[in-house]
């Protein structure tokens, strides 16, 4: 396992800029006090994830929590609104996903399929002079080449959610 980088390069940088964009501080000094406020979309489930903002200009809130709503409460809502129920908000080619979450975007999603397929091709040189080749499935093993039928050899110690923080 290489060091994770991707929560901060991916989410938390783009997110925080374009924040800023969206509040004229593009190119600005940043406020010392709270300019901006933003919702975040945790449940009661996942209440472990609640962090302040680390940026002075920025409060964090988290509507769902105020609303003392879970991740069923969630599922619950949308099924009376008449919305589909969507999948866990992981990236497409989370090396973290379980062979269950690979299976299901293999047999339901085929475009985002070949998309994570071709990353994880992309991805086996490795970067800034690894010489290890990398994969996004724990069995190093080309993503489609992968055996995806298994799901007894690991338990879910993690809950297939970006924690959204590492890295800070
Ligand atoms: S969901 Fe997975 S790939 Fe996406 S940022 Fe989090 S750890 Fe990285």
């Amino acid at each position: 396992m290489i060091i994770r980088q991707c929560t901060t390069e991916y989410k938390l940088v783009p997110i925080r800029r374009h924040v800023r964009v969206l509040a004229g501080l593009e190119g600005l000094r940043s406020p010392s006090y709270p300019v901006v406020e933003q919702w975040i979309g945790i449940s009661t489930d996942e209440a472990i994830r609640i962090k302040p903002s680390f940026q002075a200009w920025q409060i964090n809130r988290w509507p769902l929590i105020e609303k003392r709503m879970s991740r069923s409460d969630c599922i619950a809502w949308l099924q009376r609104h008449g919305y589909p129920i969507p999948p866990k908000s992981a990236c497409l080619g989370c090396p973290f996903h379980s062979n269950a979450r690979w299976r299901q975007i293999r047999d339901e999603d085929p475009t985002g399929w070949a998309d994570a397929v071709d990353a994880d091709r992309r991805i086996r040189t490795g970067f800034r002079g690894m010489r290890a080749e990398l994969y996004l499935h724990r069995s190093c093993v080309p993503l489609d080449e992968a055996d995806l039928s298994d799901d007894s050899n690991q338990l879910d110690l993690w809950p297939l959610e970006c924690e959204g923080m590492c890295g800070v």
